[in-house]
């Protein structure tokens, strides 16, 4: 289940965090706390509590991740520069740019607004490429919009219903192929309930009618379990109980004819061993002690899923003959299974970060992911033609830039502000004289770099582009433009000095 939107403190997240941490500065911590609580000094949630409650609930989720210091400080900070009049210069100051580059990226994915098809893929696009920069910036997005979804209550029944299904559309799903399964089915519990209020009701029911026997029994087979595995010689298990999430049940439901009875992991219950030849002990350990059903057991550690996935699952008829299913696996699969591509940036129990994972880098098979992402959205909405342009390689020689309005252009690398002023409209690149990027004034040459926010400056009154411009600019279409009104100047030109003719 997952629990309703937690009343951090800042005490708790620091405790927190040093309890994963030990070497974590909380007094960095605090800091941040205390600059995004002045800087929001004033300004309420839809909810009516602080604002501040906000930004602190969505870094406890980070630390539930097990996250480093400095994604939960992004984290704390990361509406600071969209709702306030501090800057992101003030963050980088004050905390340095690692973080303050953070909370950029997540600015620039707060610019978003779903509407139809088009937003769609547009909103896809702004999370590859935040993905593709830093995908630190995408596990706060989700503990954004986690916290959103719990407290959506407070806000129009229209902008929940957005809110939600967007979060089932977009984010869960690059969650599940980020390997993320526990971030996967908060978010999709979350928005279930405003997305489809009426079946979430009838999924609500099923799971909660006879859940106190149920946890009653769990727990027996638990403890049979621990003891079963223990008698056995095997050392450092841990043996626990797990709800279905909601909304995973009610696709399961929606694939067995909404039949309860044929969905035999509304609980389930998960043994974490030390090794990988402790799985295999466990499973015949279980084997040996209750009768396992026919063809339900699966290796997902010879043959992970394509997320990435690792485990063991076997389904036994249990205590009193009832059906119940095991998973097994180590405590490493166990936070890769949760935390997905996140663990990679999490620490492990010692307290030290993990094996590859420098604050920044990519892991090696991001490439990878990000490919299989793509292909798996492609399945999802084959209908969307313009999602081969999310192609992978799109991301090696295109850049993607971004409108003051939140809209993204994707252009070919060394693209200038005029490629960008063609890409919006023809009438935009024919009359441009300049052009503002991030903020600052540039000249229509201007390279641009992936990610820049682009406005383009045009005087209504010009009657063309500059044939120069042809030299520099990388588009076809800026190309084409431009030499299309330099021919037909020199004809009307020339037309005008024959007699004649006019
Ligand atoms: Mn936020």
């Amino acid at each position: 289940m997952s629990p309703k939107a937690v009343q951090a403190t800042i005490d708790a997240l620091c405790e927190r965090v040093l309890s994963y941490d030990v070497n974590a500065d909380s007094n960095l911590i605090r800091k941040a706390y205390q600059f995004a609580k002045d800087a929001h000094e004033g300004q309420k949630r839809a909810t009516g509590e602080p604002y501040i409650t906000h930004p602190l609930a969505a870094s406890m989720y980070l630390a539930e991740m097990r996250m480093p210091a400095p994604i939960i400080i992004a984290g704390l900070l990361h509406d600071v520069p969209e709702d306030t009049s501090r800057t992101l210069e003030d963050i980088e100051a004050e905390f340095g740019e690692d973080v303050s580059n953070m909370v950029a990226g997540i600015t620039k994915l707060g610019k978003i607004k779903y509407r139809g098809m088009e937003r769609y893929i547009e909103n896809l696009r702004k999370m590859f490429l935040a993905m593709a920069a830093d995908v630190r910036v995408v596990f706060i997005k989700f503990a954004d919009r986690l916290h959103n979804l719990e407290t959506l209550d407070a806000i129009p029944p229209k902008k929940q219903y957005r809110i939600a299904l967007e979060s089932l559309e977009i984010y869960a799903p690059i969650a599940n192929r980020l390997g993320m399964g526990e971030m996967k089915g908060r978010l999709e519990d979350a928005a279930f309930r405003y997305v489809l209020p009426k079946e979430y009701a009838w999924v609500k029911e099923i799971a909660a009618s006879g859940r106190a026997e149920r946890e009653e029994y769990l727990d027996r087979v638990m403890k049979k379990t621990e003891s079963v595995l223990a008698d056995a010689g095997l050392k450092d298990i841990e043996v626990q109980g797990r709800s279905k999430h909601l909304y995973s049940l009610y696709r399961k439901l929606l694939r067995n004819e909404r039949n309860i009875a044929r969905v035999y992991d509304l609980t389930a219950v998960r043994v974490i061993v030390d090794s990988l030849a402790d799985c295999y002990a466990a499973l015949g350990i279980i084997h040996a002690e209750w009768t396992p059903l026919k063809g339900r057991i699966k290796d997902y550690i010879a043959q992970p899923k394509p997320n990435g996935y690792r485990s063991l699952h076997t389904t036994v008829f249990c205590e009193d003959g009832e059906i119940v299913e095991f998973q097994i696996r180590t405590k490493e699969m166990h936070a890769m299974n949760e935390y997905g591509i996140a663990a990679h940036w999490s620490y492990d129990e010692a307290g030290k970060v993990k094996v590859g994972a420098s604050s920044k880098s990519k892991p090696p098979e991001w490439v990878r992911e990000l490919a299989e992402i793509q292909r798996e959205m492609e399945d999802r909405k084959t209908y969307i033609k313009s999602l081969e342009d999310l192609k992978i390689d799109v991301f090696k020689d295109r850049i993607f830039v971004f409108t003051p309005q939140g809209d993204v252009i994707d252009l070919p690398e060394d693209s200038t502000a005029v490629d960008f002023a063609y890409a919006i409209h023809t009438d935009i690149g024919n009359t441009c004289i300049g052009a503002k990027v991030n903020d600052e004034v540039a000249t229509v040459d201007r390279v641009l770099k992936n990610g820049d926010m682009v406005e383009i400056m045009v005087d209504k009154s010009r009657k063309g582009p500059n044939p120069d411009w042809a030299a520099f600019v990388k588009t076809r279409h800026a190309k084409s433009n431009i030499r299309q009104t330099a021919k037909s100047k020199i004809s009307d030109w020339i037309k005008g000095m024959l007699p004649g003719t006019k």
